[in-house]
């Protein structure tokens, strides 16, 4: 389906050269190689490539006019469409935010330390009753992720929903400015990227960056149990959590094998994913669904339909009958300690967790990872570690801890070990940053 036109972009992009005329654009696409039906190409400059090399092919491909930083470009005719900018990857941003206003969706950007996807899809599951919805797919949520988002969604599309990552500084503020967020949302605050943010008062000063783009009316939802979003960010500021100051108060948490209920402001809910955290990611979007007067029977139906992305606590039958749980798709020690509370939570003979070393936090690299050992309590049976730092979880464990605890240092030993020794009744949850590969033991005991 058509997009925007070339006389469109005219006004955006003042130097162009070529026939600029009332052609349709159905794409826009920063890969080469794709097949593409009246593609505008913009070539980005990586750390590896300058995807100006591959305009030919980009024409070759279905491109009908480019993006360049380029003035003089071998194998383009005199007349094919080009736009000049300074950066083609400024230029893919502003071309988002063109189209953002063009379309006008409602916009709910979602950022936090923790549960930006979980959000994000529990918020589009929500929506989806109501709007023609589009979401980020994945987790491409950076600065080009996140504008190649919005030029994918259709012209018809009624409510937009982002998801915003960061590591540094003035990352959410630019991505923020792109969307033009009706709804930010954040979720909570960890401690990933803390090695270039410095401190957690830092890593909250960068999420609240989301307000930056925002309208006159945008509304900003967060985590009110957290001390350091305390106070008014915004003009319409919400607050979610479980202590009784928020403005949407979770209670009476019940957690099972297989879905969680708690009630939301006395209104009854159930969903299909386990544990406390999973109803405030929950609460966010019933706080956003109620500011949308969306009928509340409509939203609480959808809520019981929730699929996360795999690597999510998904869980997992071995060929040796036990449980997997499959939580490996990242860690930082706050999510970690999380989903080591909703399987202390679980109905199982035995529970065990295997846990993997957390990157990316420099200086707190000990202290955390014994921060994750000293969560852990009798109520789980084993702790086995792989890797180089996580062996600092065994330190941190409590005194009273009776469990086996064993530290592995590589993966290949670690996935015999647990073939040899785990019986039916047992459950194993799994998690470690991403770059620590977990999910290949997880494959040699499926
Ligand atoms: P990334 O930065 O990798 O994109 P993300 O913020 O999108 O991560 P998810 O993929 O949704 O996060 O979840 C990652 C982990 O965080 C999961 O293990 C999940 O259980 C845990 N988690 C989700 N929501 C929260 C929360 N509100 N507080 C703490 N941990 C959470
Ligand atoms: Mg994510």
């Amino acid at each position: 389906m058509q997009k925007f036109n070339l006389n469109q972009l005219k006004q955006l992009f003042t130097n162009y050269s070529g026939k600029i005329d009332e052609k349709n654009i159905f794409e826009v696409f920063t890969d080469s190689r794709k097949q593409v039906k009246n593609g505008l190409f913009v070539p980005i400059i990586g750390d590896k490539f300058d995807a100006h090399e591959f305009i030919p092919e980009a024409i070759k491909n279905g491109a009908v006019a480019i993006l360049s930083s380029r003035r003089y470009l071998e194998g383009v005719e005199d007349n094919f469409p080009v736009f000049y900018v300074n950066d083609t990857t400024e230029g893919l941003q502003q071309l988002a935010t063109f189209y953002r206003e063009l379309i006008n969706p409602i916009v709910v950007g979602i950022t936090g330390s923790n549960g930006k996807t979980t959000t994000k899809e529990i918020v589009a599951n929500c929506l989806s009753s109501t709007y023609k919805v589009w979401k980020t797919q994945g987790n491409l949520n950076n600065h080009i992720g996140l504008p190649m988002t919005v030029l994918d969604m259709d012209v018809n599309t009624e409510a937009l929903v982002v998801e915003m990552g960061m590591s540094a500084f003035g990352e959410i503020e630019l991505l923020s400015n792109i969307v033009k967020p009706d709804y930010g949302i954040i979720t909570n605050i960890g401690e990933s990227h803390i090695e270039h943010l410095g401190s957690r008062e830092g890593i909250a000063k960068a999420k609240l960056e989301i307000t930056s783009g925002f309208r006159e009316e945008s509304v900003l939802i967060i985590d009110g149990d957290e001390p350091l979003l305390e106070g008014q960010h915004t003009k319409n500021n919400l607050t979610c959590g479980f202590s009784s100051d928020n403005d949407y108060i979770i209670e009476n948490i019940n957690q099972g094998n297989e879905s969680t209920s708690f009630q939301i402001n006395d209104q009854s809910i159930e969903i299909p994913l386990l544990g406390k955290h999973q109803a405030k990611n929950t609460a966010f979007a019933y706080a956003l669904c109620k500011c949308l007067n969306l009928d509340t029977e409509k939203v609480i139906n959808q809520l019981r339909h929730i699929e996360l992305p795999s690597m999510r606590f998904e869980q997992l039958k071995s060929k040796h009958g036990f449980t997997i749980i499959n939580d490996a798709y990242n860690a930082s020690s706050t999510s970690m300690i999380a989903s080591i509370d909703v399987l202390k939570q679980m109905n199982f003979i035995k529970k065990i967790v295997v846990l993997g070393d957390i990157l990316e936090l420099g200086d707190y690299a000990i202290s955390d990872h014994e921060r994750v050992g000293q969560a852990i309590d009798s109520n789980i049976d084993a702790v086995y570690t792989v890797g180089d730092v996580s062996r600092h979880i065994l330190n941190g464990l409590p005194s009273g801890f009776n469990g086996e605890k064993k530290h592995f240092n590589d993966k290949t030993t670690l996935a015999d070990y647990l073939e040899k020794q785990i019986d039916e009744d047992t459950v194993i949850l799994f998690k470690a940053s991403r770059g620590i590969e977990l999910e290949k033991v997880i494959d040699q005991l499926k």
